[in-house]
């Protein structure tokens, strides 16, 4: 019989693996540690016009679960001056009910870490499977859901020095404000508001690509650093990568997808190296090396894959 693939972390990237692998015949389980109607913590933006071309792919209709969409885009702090953007795609989506209802069909069984076969590692920010990298950067967060904020539209405000920013987003009638820093001082601006339910975890911040694999352990998704360095944006890139997986999966086999897949991880996102590069030197307040400044111009390009349309000039305003 064929082996069978476990699935460890059933968030994002995992749901869409397991329904990837399973709608193609593949001996496929998966598991998760969260309890039911866990809130899970995250802005639930994103780009919409992304999302629906991977919803489709295992038969959701991204449609049904916006919240709300971008209309004008403020970013303010650290020289932005309050600067009116315009969205190309962003939006907030129920992702509670989308992993919920995408997960109801998923055959579970518990996975232990000396299974034999593939186990693909998904479980985000734990690494649970994968254990430790070395080359590991997290920030704080935290946020809240509240019935209100001032600020009616997508907002933004980035914390000097590029620690991170706070945000707030509307969610249909409600709005979720949260604030992400490489300094815990800074969650205090979430603090002001009222909660209806706080979450907090650490989000990875930097690319983790040199220890993909373990074993017969292969990560997907924030356990590997596909989060963007600059705006935290880990949804599709998440995604991304468990796509580009079950393309190497289907096409040399469960034994003999590693090689290939953690070449193409690197070739796909290998510019967030240079992105976290350029983020941690502003940080310590270094001087921009050749490659940082070029490194500006993946800047543009993570921001308008959020689905913000972003010219280049004001980044490096904000930056050097
Ligand atoms: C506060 C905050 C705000 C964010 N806002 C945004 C945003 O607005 N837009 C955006 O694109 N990204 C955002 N992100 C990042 C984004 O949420 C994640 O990068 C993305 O969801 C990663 O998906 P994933 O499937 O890799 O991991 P996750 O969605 O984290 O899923 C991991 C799963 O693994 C499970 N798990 C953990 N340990 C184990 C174990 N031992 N065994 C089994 N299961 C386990 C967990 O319960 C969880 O269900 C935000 C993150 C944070 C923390």
């Amino acid at each position: 019989m064929e082996q069978r693939i476990r699935i460890a972390g059933l968030g994002i990237s995992g749901i869409y693996l397991y329904q990837r692998l399973k709608n193609d015949g593949f001996n496929v389980t998966g598991f998760d540690i969260k309890k039911e109607k866990f809130y899970i913590p995250c802005g639930y933006a994103t780009n919409e016009n992304i999302m629906h071309k991977y919803m489709s792919q295992i038969n959701i209709d991204f449609e049904k679960y916006i919240l709300s969409r971008a209309n004008k885009i403020t970013f303010a702090g650290n020289k932005f001056d309050d600067r009116i953007l315009d969205p190309s795609g962003l939006c907030t989506f129920d992702k509670n009910k989308l992993e919920e209802d995408a997960r109801n069909s998923i055959e579970l069984s518990k996975i232990n870490r000396d299974d034999d076969g593939l186990i693909i590692d998904a479980t985000g920010i734990s690494r649970a499977y994968l254990g430790k990298s070395r080359e590991d950067t997290q920030y704080y967060t935290l946020e809240y859901l509240t019935d209100s904020s001032e600020h009616k539209d997508f907002y933004f405000y980035f914390f000097e020095r590029g620690r991170g920013y706070f945000w707030s987003f509307p969610m249909g009638n409600k709005y979720h404000v949260g604030a992400g820093s490489l300094s815990v001082d800074d969650l205090t601006a979430v603090r002001k508001y009222i909660p209806v339910r706080i979450t907090s975890r650490n989000i990875r911040m930097s690319p983790q690509f040199g220890s993909i694999q373990n074993g017969n352990v292969i990560g997907i998704g924030e356990s590997i650093g596909t989060v963007s360095p600059v705006t935290g944006e880990g949804i599709i890139p998440s995604l991304r990568s468990a796509e580009i997986l079950y393309e190497c999966i289907k096409r040399y086999g469960p034994e003999d997808a590693g090689n290939v897949y953690r070449h193409r991880i690197i070739k796909e996102f290998g510019y967030y190296y240079r992105l976290s590069r350029l983020v941690s030197n502003i940080q310590a307040g270094r001087t921009l090396n050749l490659s940082n400044i070029i490194a500006i111009k993946y800047v543009k390009k993570t921001v308008n894959d959020f689905g913000i349309r972003l010219e280049v000039l004001p980044f490096i305003r904000h930056f050097v």
